[in-house]
């Protein structure tokens, strides 16, 4: 055993008087930072590849990730307003607290929270054209809370990430 190897069974006392043991031990970065992007995106395990992907080639490489089921869906159509309200809040927190300039907005092919690709019946192009919608609706939502933010939408399906267009005032959908 190395000496850097902490003593995994020794219990630490917390102020509670809970008695926990460390599962390990790992160095994780202390200063703060600025995020390159925040991205609101689905959590759907299935395009995490191809999300990670994405990121890398984005160059988000510190990224405020709010993922809640739909992604971008909570913007554009929430099931609730109090979803809506969460998720812009969020995006609030990342500017405040990291300077977030930027806003990735994501949606993918076959999502649940829309009913998945069986809601289109299988079109996959009607369904890309819907989700097109979906996200000028969501880039409206964000224009008009958070004017000065620049604004990118993302279709994930299972061949890659596009970028549909967006009208010019709502920002460059190919920055
Ligand atoms: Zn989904």
């Amino acid at each position: 055993m190395g000496a850097s190897q902490p003593p995994r069974q020794t219990p630490t006392i917390k102020e509670n008087l809970t008695i926990v043991n460390k599962l390990f031990h790992f160095n994780s970065p202390q200063e703060q930072y600025r995020a390159d992007a925040a991205v609101i995106w689905c959590f759907d395990h299935r395009f995490d590849s191809a999300f990670r992907e994405f990121l890398r080639q984005a160059g988000v490489h510190r990224m405020d990730s709010i993922q809640a089921a739909g992604g971008a869906k909570n913007l554009a159509s929430a099931e609730r307003e109090s979803d809506r309200e969460f998720i812009l809040e969020q995006l609030r927190i990342s500017i405040r607290l990291h300077a977030t300039q930027r806003v990735i907005l994501m949606v993918h092919s076959d999502c649940g929270a829309y009913g998945g690709l069986a809601r289109f019946e299988g079109d996959r192009s009607a369904e890309f054209e819907y989700l097109s919608g979906e996200l000028q609706r969501a880039a409206e939502v964000v224009r008009r809370a958070f004017p000065s933010l620049r604004i990118e939408t993302r279709i994930a399906d299972f061949e890659g990430v596009w970028a549909p267009e967006l009208p010019a005032e709502l920002g460059s959908a190919c920055a």
